[in-house]
């Protein structure tokens, strides 16, 4: 039975996912002084006369937006269709990876085709077992292939969690070892240029104002405000929610960007407050919470507004 599944999957590999889709709009200033802007990416080839566009903005120029976009073919409807009547009716992204062939340059007319390139045996992930799916997009101007995009799905049907699961971990690489060394001593370390005293958060190999590769750090003192927040709904994430309602439990909960007294801003949670209770501008303070033998983070709580 699961083979003749994975038989009628892998007949959809090659197929088209999408056939000359255009762009919606042509490659533009505006866009990418959104995308810059969100993403605090101030690099000057970004802006000015002679402008291109982030080489990862790259799937954002074929994006269909909430009424799709043209040259969707059923392929790739219908694989997602298969996937659901056999149960594995939930979907994460996993990864993308892309290569970049030329700078996009505002102005640029983009087309693009899309082939589903594989689809996966069975496999059993934490999430639960399904198959993963990737997509690659050739992404052109003018029918000169200018970058590709590889898009991968789990479509998995989701496991019975008999109890509540652990927090997932953090991900700890050299470029941020030195701020989880710091959690461990229950400090919150930011970092600092050495060249320019650019505070910088979350930690970078570089400054993103001079470019310079060296840092030190200094101590935040503990003080911040809710700087915006958002409440997570679906998908459940039994993980992240405060355990008063039993271990089964996985309503909704907060998550807030607070802005450091120093300046910097970072993602967390307030805890002590309902979800429905987080305001921007809330005063907060920082606390290092213990979620278990191996996981320590630092987390916020309502501060009293000092006198
Ligand atoms: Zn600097």
């Amino acid at each position: 039975m699961d083979d003749d599944l994975v038989t009628r999957l892998k007949a959809y590999e090659g197929h088209r996912a999408a056939v000359a889709g255009t762009g919606k709009d042509p490659v533009n200033l505006p866009m990418i002084r959104h995308w810059c802007e969100a993403l605090g990416d101030t690099n000057p080839a970004y802006s000015g006369p002679d402008a291109v566009a982030p080489p990862t903005m790259l799937q954002a120029w074929t994006m269909g937006g909430l009424t799709g976009h043209t040259g969707r073919s059923p392929a790739y409807d219908e694989l997602l269709a298969l996937l659901d009547e056999s149960g594995c009716t939930s979907v994460v992204a996993t990864d993308c990876e892309q290569e970049y062939l030329r700078p996009l340059r505002p102005g640029d007319e983009i087309t693009f085709d899309t082939v589903i390139e594989s689809v996966s045996g069975r496999k059993t992930t934490k999430l639960g077992t399904g198959h993963f799916v990737t997509t690659r997009t050739d992404v052109r101007v003018g029918g000169a292939l200018v970058g590709t995009h590889r898009f991968r799905i789990l479509k998995y049907a989701p496991a019975r969690q008999r109890k509540k699961p652990p927090r997932p971990r953090p991900v700890v690489n050299r470029d941020n070892a030195g701020f989880w060394e710091g959690v461990e001593q229950r400090r919150l370390l930011i970092q600092r240029c050495t060249a320019c005293a650019t505070l910088r958060f979350p930690w970078l190999p570089g400054c993103a104002h001079c470019g310079g590769p060296d840092w030190d750090t200094v101590e935040a003192n503990g003080g911040g405000t809710v700087y915006s927040y958002v409440v997570m709904h679906h998908p459940p994430f039994p993980a992240f929610t405060e355990s008063d309602h039993g271990a089964d439990a996985a309503g909704p909960y907060a998550v807030v960007l607070v802005e450091l007294a120093e300046g910097v801003r970072m993602i967390s949670n307030v805890v002590g407050t309902p979800y429905d209770k987080v305001r921007i501008g809330m005063p907060v303070r920082l606390e290092f919470r213990v979620y278990d033998d191996d996981l320590v983070l630092p987390v916020f709580r309502a501060a009293e507004e000092d006198a």
